[in-house]
């Protein structure tokens, strides 16, 4: 009979075998997509814009991230939870989650997947830069399709 005790999960890979393992689909997006990711950056997810993953969110202590004003146009806003502990003013180092909520969750995806394949070592630039790109190439796809 085993009576070792299970050491508890740091908080943040908890709620990422939570999102994991919900009943809807994150896909993966930001620097650990792209690479140039370190062991302390961020973990950048795409949904899709839907109540019920709103209210999920919410329900495991993601927050409405009010402050960004860098959105490509699918993005309709960004939910986040922290892993830093402070009790706010947070730094941009600071770990945390960052879910973007997206109308077109396909084309969404097709960029990402586009970007990838053209950017080898991550997409340049700052988060303005990168919303930039994300929104050059959504136009260029709205061109040609
Ligand atoms: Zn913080």
């Amino acid at each position: 009979m085993l009576h070792e005790t299970i050491p508890a999960l740091p908080p943040i890979v908890a709620t990422l075998f939570e999102l994991e393992f919900s009943e809807f689909n994150f896909y993966l997006t930001g620097s650990r997509f792209f690479g140039g990711a370190t062991i302390s950056s961020d973990w950048d997810f795409i949904t899709e814009n839907n109540n019920k993953i709103e209210n999920y969110l919410i329900s495991i202590g993601f927050k409405e991230n009010i402050n960004l004003n860098y959105l490509d146009p699918m993005t309709e806003k960004v939910y986040t939870k922290y892993f830093c502990g402070c009790e706010n003013n947070h730094a941009s180092e600071c770990l945390k989650i960052d879910i973007q909520i997206c109308n077109d969750i396909f084309t969404k995806i097709k960029i990402r997947d586009i970007l990838k394949n053209n950017f080898t070592d991550g997409i340049p630039g700052d988060k303005y830069d990168k919303s930039r790109i994300w929104g050059l190439v959504y136009n260029l796809i709205l061109k040609n399709y």
